[in-house]
């Protein structure tokens, strides 16, 4: 069963949870839902329906903080939102969030993500590296975020009927996850 990291706003957004695997949140997300009233008794449901509380290994937090600290992002995510991005990380989970700064992050981690819209959750991975300069999409974001063919700076975009990535894949250490 694939594990899904759910943030506060889709906890308690009320949308429809995707079935085919386990849901996981952390304390520290957790702890943005308001004791008593509406948002508390979504969040009990959660827990009903079989919503786990975890946090990530201090590695995975590790991981993340550096991550967001290469990308000049750290000062603009919470406690939470690092927690989760360390969660799904850890859990080689896929993170349910449409804070573009998280999927950033994730997309950096080669961490799976969806977004979320008015219709539910959507289909894949929805952010991709794209060069900036000749069109190339890649799958995962390359070294000093530089297009390996024309050298222009390399940005996560929006993928939606982007082409499967065609420039050839330096051999690297470490493996990456499989996105199939
Ligand atoms: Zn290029």
């Amino acid at each position: 069963m694939p594990w899904y990291v759910l943030d506060t706003s889709l906890l308690l957004g009320g949308k429809d949870p995707p079935r085919d695997g386990s849901w996981a949140t952390t304390p520290e997300a957790a702890a943005e839902v308001s004791p008593g009233g509406k948002d508390a008794r979504r969040y009990d449901q959660w827990l009903a329906i079989g919503l786990q509380v975890r946090s990530a290994a201090d590695t995975a937090r590790d991981r993340v903080e550096e991550a967001a600290l290469d990308a000049g992002s750290l000062g603009r995510l919470s406690e939470a939102d690092l927690s989760l991005l360390a969660l799904a990380l850890d859990l080689k989970g896929t993170l349910l969030t449409d804070d573009h700064t998280m999927l950033d992050i994730a997309l950096r981690l080669s961490i799976l993500s969806r977004t979320v819209n008015s219709s539910g959750i959507q289909g894949t991975l929805d952010f991709r590296p794209r060069c900036t300069g000749c069109g190339r999409w890649f799958d995962t974001m390359p070294k000093r975020e530089e297009c390996t063919v024309c050298g222009s700076p390399v940005k996560a975009k929006p993928s939606r009927g982007a082409p499967a990535a065609s420039a050839p894949k330096p051999p690297g250490p470490g493996t990456r996850p499989t996105r199939s």
